[in-house]
């Protein structure tokens, strides 16, 4: 690997303590990744502080140019991307190609929001003074990203923060800190100024990102991860009143109605469980359908389970690589048995296959009782978990009940009552018959504790700007 050290100013530092980054397929050591500690976060803050300075002072135009060239060149290098994504993470080729090609987006569309950080001037209605709002870049950004999206969970914030003009020290996840690290000379290449943007990998997560926290100069945490992390970073935000955002876990429904296209309900529950083999916050994590359809959605959505290719992602024959690691392939199996002796019934997969690697089989779970704990908790891996209904009520009502609210999906040939159901769910974002919400030109994001903020979009740089108002009188 080519990458492995911290980068910090623009340049690599190696340290004395390190550790590992695991091939989910081998099992073997992909790489001895650098560890920072406190002293190199300062370092960090120093460098970010001393090029914000400039890199704020550009024109929004300049700005937008790094970034579209940032996009050229990412484009340009999907397949290498790719095939490190799939080598620390596991995910197959056609998924880490997707990735890729998703995380090079966001460049692209925040290159196009660089110069759209529109302020209002208007009269004051009672005093008639001259209401002017303008937004400025916040200031320098804790950027903490999850393993499941190595690229694009990063450049989904680093994007935005460049455009709005900030300095930032990312924490990439410690499963997966390569690709954060290999797109740093793509960022030099397109022009970012050395110190602006920094990759502190860790071991010692929690001090590190503590410390950082509490350094007077920062002003935003941007985190993408568990709610249980989310909700530790807040408390530790609020000492300095920090600008936060949160985008955590969830719980997505999947409402199948009686009058859904089955195609387009198959294929969409598809792609909504077992994109990123079912790693997603997005992923359908509670398939509900109705009792007429259910027998017949069943029958489709395991033929179609059964028949996918489990191996090695590196192999561009293969559709479902290893989960991350063994923990999360562990947990994976633990939801399968906790259903099953609850009632639920296997149509396909369930069996951990022996030998080396972090693999799990697409599995169908049918006849799901509400109290399996998959029904309350992420799965986070490819099993479908199939529940039936009989009226709308009890469907809404049921999707609702989860403290998450990322996203839900709903498949139904009715608009009219698709558009009613979908206001009445509680979700940050819908899938109408579509398994696929993510777009960069999107506001992202989740309600409830699925988080606070959102990524994409309009709103997505705003995240990284402080709004200022001006009372004027001329
Ligand atoms: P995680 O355990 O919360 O870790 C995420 C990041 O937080 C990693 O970089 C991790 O570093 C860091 N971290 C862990 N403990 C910390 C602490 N005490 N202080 C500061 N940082 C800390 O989550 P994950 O297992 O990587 O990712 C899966 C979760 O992310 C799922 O819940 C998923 O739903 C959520 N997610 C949400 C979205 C969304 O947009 N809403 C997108 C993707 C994933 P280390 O790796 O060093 O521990």
């Amino acid at each position: 690997m080519d990458y492995t050290d911290l980068y910090i100013d623009g340049s690599w530092r190696t340290t004395r303590e390190r550790f590992d980054v695991i091939n989910p397929a081998t099992e073997a050591v992909l790489a001895s990744v650098a560890s920072a500690d406190t002293n190199h976060a300062d370092a960090a803050l120093d460098a970010a502080e001393a090029a914000m300075a400039e890199w704020a002072a550009r024109t929004p135009r300049a700005r937008s140019e790094v970034l579209r060239r940032a996009f050229e060149l990412m484009t340009a290098r999907l397949e290498d991307f790719a095939r490190l994504i799939t080598l620390e993470n596991g995910k197959a080729r056609a998924d880490a190609m997707g990735e890729a090609a998703y995380a090079a987006e966001f460049f692209r569309w925040f290159a196009e929001e660089a110069v759209r950080a529109d302020g209002l001037i208007t009269h004051a209605p009672a005093s008639g003074a001259r209401i002017i709002v303008q937004h400025k870049p916040a200031g320098l950004a804790v950027l903490i990203t999850p393993w499941n999206y190595p690229a694009a969970m990063g450049t989904r914030k680093i994007a935005p923060a460049l455009a709005a003009g900030c300095g930032m020290i990312i924490k990439p996840a410690s499963e997966t800190p390569l690709t954060m690290l290999a797109l740093m000379p793509l960022l030099e290449e397109a022009g970012v100024p050395k110190g602006l943007v920094n990759v502190l990998p860790s071991k010692r997560t929690g001090a590190l990102v503590d410390h950082m926290l509490h350094d007077p100069r920062v002003r935003v945490v941007s985190f993408t991860g568990s709610t249980a992390v989310g909700r530790r970073l807040l408390k530790s935000a609020a000492d300095q009143v920090l600008k936060p955002a949160m985008e955590l876990g969830g719980n997505a429904p999947c409402i199948v109605f009686e009058d859904a296209d089955l195609d387009i309900a198959v294929e969409g529950t598809m792609l909504a469980k077992m994109r990123n083999l079912g790693e997603a916050c997005t992923a359908a994590n509670r398939i509900y359908v109705h009792a007429d359809v259910a027998p017949e959605f069943t029958r489709r959505l395991t033929a179609r389970m059964a028949a996918l290719k489990v191996g090695d992602g590196t192999d561009p024959g293969v559709d479902v690589g290893p989960l991350v690691n063994a923990d999360t392939r562990d947990k994976v199996a633990a939801f399968v048995a906790d259903a099953v002796a609850k009632g639920a019934r296997v149509e396909c997969g369930g069996e951990v296959p022996a030998g080396k690697g972090f693999y799990y089989p697409p599995t169908v779970l049918s006849n799901v009782p509400e109290n399996a704990d998959c029904v309350h908790d992420e799965i986070f891996g490819p099993v479908a978990a199939i529940q039936t209904f009989h009226d709308q009520e009890d469907a809404i009502r049921r999707a609702n009940a989860t403290e998450y609210g990322l996203v839900a999906y709903v498949f139904s040939g009715d608009f009219k009552r698709a558009l009613q159901v979908c206001e009445r769910l509680e979700y940050g974002m819908v899938g109408l018959n579509r398994g696929l919400v993510s777009d960069p030109a999107a506001p992202f994001g989740g309600t409830r504790q699925s988080g606070l903020g959102r990524e994409g979009g309009h709103e997505g740089m705003l995240e990284f700007m402080e709004t200022q108002y001006i009372s004027a009188s001329w």
